[in-house]
């Protein structure tokens, strides 16, 4: 189907396709004739396309004669001798040709002031100008097809609408009682130009590819362009000469097309050339008082005549125009006579006027710009912006160039020597050639037979004529014979049967005539009715398809109804579960935050008991570190008693009893209060045996491991100072250190107390091994010592006992101090399965740093015995403590003096390992 909408040039759909045909913009050049004062001629037409400049005596003799001899090339070129008629038969007949067909166009005149731009659009009597002729020939072409005024009726956005014949006849009536006085070509004043002045009956031209079975009308509006402000020509508006109020300007406005137009334009129906005439003139008219009352320079504003051309097909009886607004083709021709295209300074002009005709010559030289830029664009193929709507001129026509219709300018250049250098100026027009348009297309014809027009007139004429034959026969004369010798009346019937006989076969020949024609129009009409039938088939298949299609939507719709109900739902069932979910999951925050808050309130608490339970460890450590300091300091106070004594007995033997033995000096008993001043105390009271002594009694007996405890002055036993020596001498020591550890003995004495002294004595002769016969020999000791247990005793003699003896590699090598020597035993290193079966009894030498930082061995013993998985187990029985100390050493100095001691340390660590390892094989065994 194809529609066509009532409007003016379209195009944005062409706008997008690259191979739309386009024609150049055609420029044309009208030289005029040299008025009578000129007489210098300065431009001659070389050929009927070109022009050559010859500059004038007095500007060649100002320069030298140095002047340049311009050409300009056009699409034409009219010299003065071309008549309006020519020029219309050139230019504006092609243009009225296309309004008809739907096509629009533009037209417009450029030049300076007084090159005869008007004599070329509007002309003078007698030499009619392009416009009148234009209307005329549309008239000529259109005339007895127009449509009754008011059926086509301009809407507000450039469109036609269109009415029923009915209410197009009561608008009528209505204009018609407005206006009482009713105009008539004979009503006007005889001063207006009358359109019968201005071309001759013989001039006038028509159309022949007129569409009869089209319905038209003509609408025109004539618009004026001054300082870029629209004027409205053909507004009612009375103009009040006592006191001239400016007219009011219009707007630009872009309809759907995206056609600019004048809004708010008066735009009056037509509906002959002289009616149309008439109009322009009133228009014409208006603008000469206007721009007399506004004391304006006529020739520095645009005009614009506009022919709007609106068509709709005859309905498909050809009575009536069809009813339908989409079927209305509306064209338009614009007549522009352009203001004078002068320079400024030439014009003499002065303040506002100068400034109003810069605004005129801005406008013209806008549009030189947007034909440069045109140009520009589609010969280099740039997208640069047109700026059309920098003046009114070229925003108004800007979808001509921009859209599709035919472009024609006509430069006028009057010859004379004055305009010389204006003329120079046309270099722009003659660029404006290359500026290139789309061509308006054609438009498809309506889908309704030709003819509709003169459907119902044919047959009449012919049966008319038969009717007239038919009575036109001759009546017969009286044919009775009575008279023999009547030899007139058989002649006489004799000859209007002739006559009758002539008619009747003129009638046989006019009725075969017919019904050939008949004949013919019959098979046209079938044809036709077989093309309608095939017509609408076609139409009743689209229709069908278009159903199914229908169909096809609405399952498809109801499918897709169906799904947006599912999802709907499904989408109410999700946000219930979100709903619950929050719900859950707001309760579980709440949980969550309950229990955070109950354990920090735990943890506080704790924290309360942990610090409560602190500070009750802390005060009960520091009482039970003051209980063992006490303590220790009470052993201490008890050893230097022992020592005292010791020393008192040495004493009295070396004196050999001369001298009454001194009354031991009653050390002070430590107490909680003078804790901390009782090593320095302790330091200064102890004193050493004299090793010299020592040394010399003992010497003797330095190898023999067997020997009794007993700490009498004859007894083998080496004392602990002459240990110390011995390790000293091993382990050489500090100068510093040795003069403190040999200078102190000469001066102290020593008189240990001799109820004390077995005990304390035994002890530290750990290192030697009692025989577990020997009972000890001084009376003392045997008064003090308590008896010993055969448990803590290895005798030699015990023979049968057999020892694993475990010696672990890191054990330091005291020689023989604090070595005991075991018979009978298998040394190791680190205990296996294979000599614990071989023996009965173990032991362990474990050496430790005592707490008074002395060495100290312990002799861990046990029994072997076997395991009822076959394999060997220990059970711990006794522990042995060896331990030795220097009575001269200072305490706190251990570590420095024996780095060996640090040593110890470690082996201790490791000899737990040991344990761990021996218990480990146990259990293992155990599990076996
Ligand atoms: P414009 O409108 O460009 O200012 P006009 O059309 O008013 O110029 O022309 C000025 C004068 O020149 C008019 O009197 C007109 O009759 C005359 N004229 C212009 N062109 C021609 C022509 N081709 N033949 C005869 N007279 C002309
Ligand atoms: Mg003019």
């Amino acid at each position: 189907l194809c529609y066509r909408k009532g409007k003016t040039p379209r195009r944005p759909a062409l706008k997008k396709t690259n191979n739309v045909e386009k024609d150049p913009v055609g420029v044309y050049c009208r030289i005029r004739p040299l008025g009578a004062e000129d007489e210098e001629c300065c431009v001659e037409m070389i050929s009927s396309s070109t022009i050559q400049l010859h500059a004038p005596d007095g500007l060649k003799a100002n320069r030298n004669g140095e002047y340049k001899e311009t050409q300009y090339s056009f699409t034409k070129v009219f010299g003065i001798n071309t008549g309006q008629m020519e020029l219309f038969e050139d230019v504006a007949r092609p243009l009225v040709e296309d309004l008809i067909q739907c096509k629009n166009g533009l037209l417009f005149t450029y030049g300076v002031t007084g090159s005869g731009k008007t004599y070329t659009m509007t002309g003078s009597p007698g030499e009619g100008g392009l416009l009148p002729r234009s209307l005329d020939m549309l008239f000529n072409s259109i005339g007895p097809f127009q449509a009754k005024r008011f059926v086509f009726k301009p809407d507000d956005k450039n469109g036609i609408d269109i009415q029923s014949q009915v209410d197009a006849l009561l608008e009528r009536q209505k204009r018609d009682s407005q206006q009482s006085v009713p105009k008539t070509p004979s009503s006007r004043q005889k001063a207006d130009l009358e359109f019968a002045d201005m071309i001759t009956p013989e001039e006038s031209r028509k159309s022949k590819n007129i569409d009869e079975d089209c319905s038209y009308s003509v609408f025109v509006s004539y618009v004026e362009i001054y300082n870029n402000y629209i004027y409205d020509l053909l507004e009612d508006a009375q103009f009040d000469s006592v006191r001239p109020k400016p007219p009011q300007s219009r707007i630009l406005r872009e309809d759907q097309n995206h056609n600019m137009y004048v809004a708010g334009c008066t735009e009056v129906e037509v509906k002959s050339t002289e009616e149309a005439f008439e109009v322009f003139w009133k228009g014409q008219k208006k603008r000469r008082i206007a721009n007399t009352q506004l004391n304006r320079e006529s020739s520095r504003s645009h005009s614009v005549f506009t022919v709007k051309l609106a068509q709709a097909p005859l309905d498909a009886d050809g009575d009536y125009i069809l009813q339908d607004k989409n079927q209305v083709n509306v064209s338009q021709l614009c007549l522009v006579d352009l203001a004078g295209s002068e320079r400024t300074s030439r014009t003499r002009a002065e303040g506002s006027r100068l400034r109003e005709a810069g605004n005129i010559n801005q406008s013209l030289m806008t549009l030189r710009t947007c034909m440069e830029i045109l140009r520009e664009n589609q010969m280099c193929g740039t997208n640069k912006m047109v700026p059309y709507r920098d003046s009114k001129v070229t925003h108004l026509f800007k979808n001509y160039f921009d859209g599709e219709g035919k472009v024609k300018m006509i430069v006028c250049v009057n010859p004379k020597a004055d305009d010389y250098e204006e003329t120079l100026v046309m270099r722009f027009a003659e660029m404006t050639q290359e500026v290139e348009v789309a061509r308006p297309v054609d438009r498809p014809i309506y889908h309704l037979a030709a003819g509709r027009r003169h459907r119902n007139q044919p047959v009449g004429e012919p049966l008319c004529r038969r009717i007239m034959l038919i009575e036109s026969l001759p009546a017969l004369p009286p044919c009775e014979l009575v008279d023999p010798t009547d030899d007139q009346t058989l002649p006489r019937l004799i000859e209007v049967l002739e006559q009758r006989h002539r008619i009747r076969q003129m009638m046989t020949e006019q009725v075969k005539f017919m019904l050939q024609q008949f004949d013919s129009q019959m098979s046209s009409k079938d044809t036709f009715v077989h093309d309608q039938q095939s017509k609408l088939n076609e139409k009743e298949k689209v229709i069908l398809n278009q159903k199914t299609e229908i169909e096809r939507l609405e399952k498809k719709s109801k499918t897709l109804e169906y799904k947006i109900d599912i999802l709907q739902k499904t989408t109410e069932m999700y946000e219930q579960d979100k709903r619950s979910l929050q719900q859950e999951l707001e309760g579980q925050e709440q949980m969550l935050q309950k229990e955070l808050s109950e354990r920090r309130r735990m943890e506080q608490r704790m924290q309360g008991v942990v610090t409560d339970t602190k500070l009750k460890w802390e005060k009960e450590c520091e009482r039970r570190v003051n209980a063992k300091q006490l303590e220790m300091q009470n052993k201490l106070w008890v050893k230097d008693e022992k020592l005292k004594q010791l020393k008192a007995i040495v004493t009295e033997n070396s004196s050999g009893g001369s001298f009454p033995p001194e009354p031991p000096k009653k050390p002070e008993r430590p107490s909680r209060e003078r804790d901390h001043t009782m090593p320095q105390k302790r330091s200064a009271s102890p004193t050493a045996l004299p090793v010299s002594d020592f040394i010399l009694k003992n010497h003797h007996n330095h190898s023999d491991h067997y020997c009794t405890s007993t700490p009498s002055t004859s007894s083998p036993y080496p004392s602990v100072a002459s240990c110390i020596s011995e390790w000293e001498q091993k382990f050489p020591i500090d100068s510093g250190s040795q003069s403190r550890l040999h200078g102190t003995p000469q001066n102290q004495n020593r008189t240990p107390a001799p109820g004390y002294s077995t005990n304390s004595v035994d002890r530290r002769r750990g290192q030697r091994w009692a025989p577990d016969t020997e009972a000890p020999t001084n009376d003392l000791d045997r008064n003090t010592v308590p008896p010993v247990r055969p448990t803590h005793r290895r005798s030699r003699s015990a023979g049968g006992e057999k020892w694993v003896d475990h010696k672990p590699a890191s054990n330091l090598e005291l020689d023989t101090v604090m070595q005991p020597i075991i018979p009978n035993a298998i040394k190791v290193s680190t205990p296996n399965e294979k000599a614990l079966s071989k023996c009965h009894k173990y032991v362990l030498r474990h050496q430790e740093l005592a707490s008074d930082g002395e060495i100290e061995t312990k002799l861990i013993k046990g029994d072997v015995f076997k395991t009822r998985g076959g394999g060997q187990a220990v059970q711990f029985t006794d522990i042995e403590t060896l331990k030795q100390e220097c009575p001269t050493a200072p305490r706190y100095n251990i570590s420095l003096k024996y780095p060996g001691l640090i040593m110890l340390l470690r082996c201790s660590v490791s000899l737990q390992m040991y344990f761990g390892v021996l218990f480990m094989i146990n259990k293992i065994e155990d599990s076996i």
